[in-house]
């Protein structure tokens, strides 16, 4: 049980010094991940004065640890979300997680960013007969919700697929993939050529709000002292804040690479209800993950730790793909989720902490959300009102 980095993070090197002594800022953004990105660069945009402190290096959490998908949805099927929250609800926020990817894929042509982004789609199959008409009707209500659903089922399947036992599946069009190391820290290297003070291998052990207007960030070594902290650590969260340690459970997801393999597969894939996921990267490799619901209980908590029956059963899941075989494993890694109660991301004030607004929970679909979240935390800041923040208000939670 050996922990290892993930293949994004390869040969990855620190960006910016420990947070030493007393430092000054407006606003304090704790956590580097995609959220805190978000946030470090919303404010640099607005020539905000920004301190941004990470507790291990820019996307060493869930943000380089995932596989790089950048879907449309929270992780249940939309005819599923739509039972659990309502059609109206559903539709919003899968149109917001759209806005999401729309809003990440701006940046990085604008910034430049070299993160083998792609726009493919997505391709969710189906395992049983059970499943098969599970993704039929969410298909059916995302066509009437106005998004696309293609059904490809006998020869409209890719061979690869129907070889390997599958025979239903539903390609999402304008789904994406990106390396997301590679993404959270060019906009990173982004943030701190705008001035963002980016403070790594930082830890912080207590927020504080001695007066109205006033936010304190302490580390072992130091302290920032702002108006306000913007509190963007997902799976974390509970540790540092209390208030959410009830509100947002860590759960562990298991992840390998492996070396080059021949094409076989076209887009980001799922399946079993989205349990199990993997693309083919632009180099060629194959990254898969998943296999959570071998063992729901043991994959709880934060560590980074690799669970080896998970493991196995992935690695044996790609013997189904005749081009598959003899393709070796090089990286196995394990990375932290961050998921609410309710499958949401929770946005806004955090209660009992005057001088801090939060936005965690992306319970698995960070990439979906998380973006526009963060964003959200900056608009509520400066402008007192986010749509985004709405949608997702703390609120539901509260009283
Ligand atoms: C195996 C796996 C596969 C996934 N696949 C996908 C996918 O394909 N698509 C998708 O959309 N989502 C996926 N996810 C989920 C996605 O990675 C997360 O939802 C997203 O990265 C959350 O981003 P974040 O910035 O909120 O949190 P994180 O990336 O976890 O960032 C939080 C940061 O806060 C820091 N931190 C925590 N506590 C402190 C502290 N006290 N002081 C200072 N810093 C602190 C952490 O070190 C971390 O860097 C996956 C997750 C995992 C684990």
């Amino acid at each position: 049980m050996i922990a290892t980095p993930p293949y994004w993070l390869d040969g990855a090197r620190p960006i910016a010094p420990e947070l030493r002594g007393t430092h000054e800022a407006d606003i304090v953004v704790v956590g580097a991940g995609v959220c805190g990105a978000s946030a470090a660069w919303a404010l640099a945009e607005a020539g905000v004065r920004t301190a941004w402190v990470e507790g291990r290096g820019v996307s060493q959490g869930a943000s380089g640890r995932n596989a790089g998908f950048v879907l449309q949805g929270t992780a249940e099927r939309y005819s599923r979300a739509v039972s659990l929250m309502g059609r109206e609800r559903a539709r919003a926020v899968h149109q917001a997680s759209r806005e999401n990817h729309r809003a990440m894929a701006e940046v990085r042509e604008a910034l430049r960013i070299d993160c083998g982004y792609q726009r493919r789609g997505s391709l969710q199959l189906a395992g049983s007969e059970q499943e098969e008409g599970e993704l039929l009707e969410s298909a059916a209500m995302l066509r009437e919700d106005g998004f696309s659903a293609e059904v490809r089922s006998g020869a409209a399947l890719d061979a690869v697929y129907r070889e390997a036992g599958f025979r239903v599946g539903v390609h999402i069009a304008d789904d994406g993939e990106l390396d997301p190391a590679r993404f959270v820290r060019g906009v990173a290297h982004a943030a701190m050529e705008q001035g963002v003070a980016l403070f790594e291998r930082s830890p912080v052990v207590a927020i504080e709000a001695p007066a109205p207007g006033e936010a304190v960030v302490r580390t072992a070594h130091g302290e920032v002292r702002a108006q306000l902290a913007l509190v963007c650590t997902n799976a974390y969260a509970g540790e540092l804040i209390p208030w959410y340690a009830d509100k947002v459970d860590p759960v562990r997801g298991q992840m390998l690479a492996t070396a080059a393999a021949p094409p076989l597969f076209g887009c980001p894939v799922y399946a079993d209800h989205g349990f199990d996921y993997w693309r083919q990267d632009e180099h060629g490799r194959v990254v898969l993950g998943g296999w959570r619901n071998l063992d729901v209980e043991g994959e709880k908590g934060t560590a980074e730790v690799l669970h080896e029956g998970i493991q196995a059963r992935m690695e044996a899941f790609l013997q189904r793909f005749p081009g598959m075989r003899g393709v070796p494993v090089t990286h196995r890694w394990s990375g932290t989720m961050g998921f609410s109660r309710d499958g949401l991301p929770i946005v806004g004030a955090v209660p009992g902490l005057p001088g801090a607004l939060g936005a965690v929970g992306f319970t698995g679909h960070g990439f979906g959300f998380a973006w526009v979240c963060g964003r959200a935390l900056v608009e509520l800041a400066m402008d007192g009102q986010s749509e985004i923040a709405d949608r997702f208000s703390v609120r539901r939670f509260v009283g």
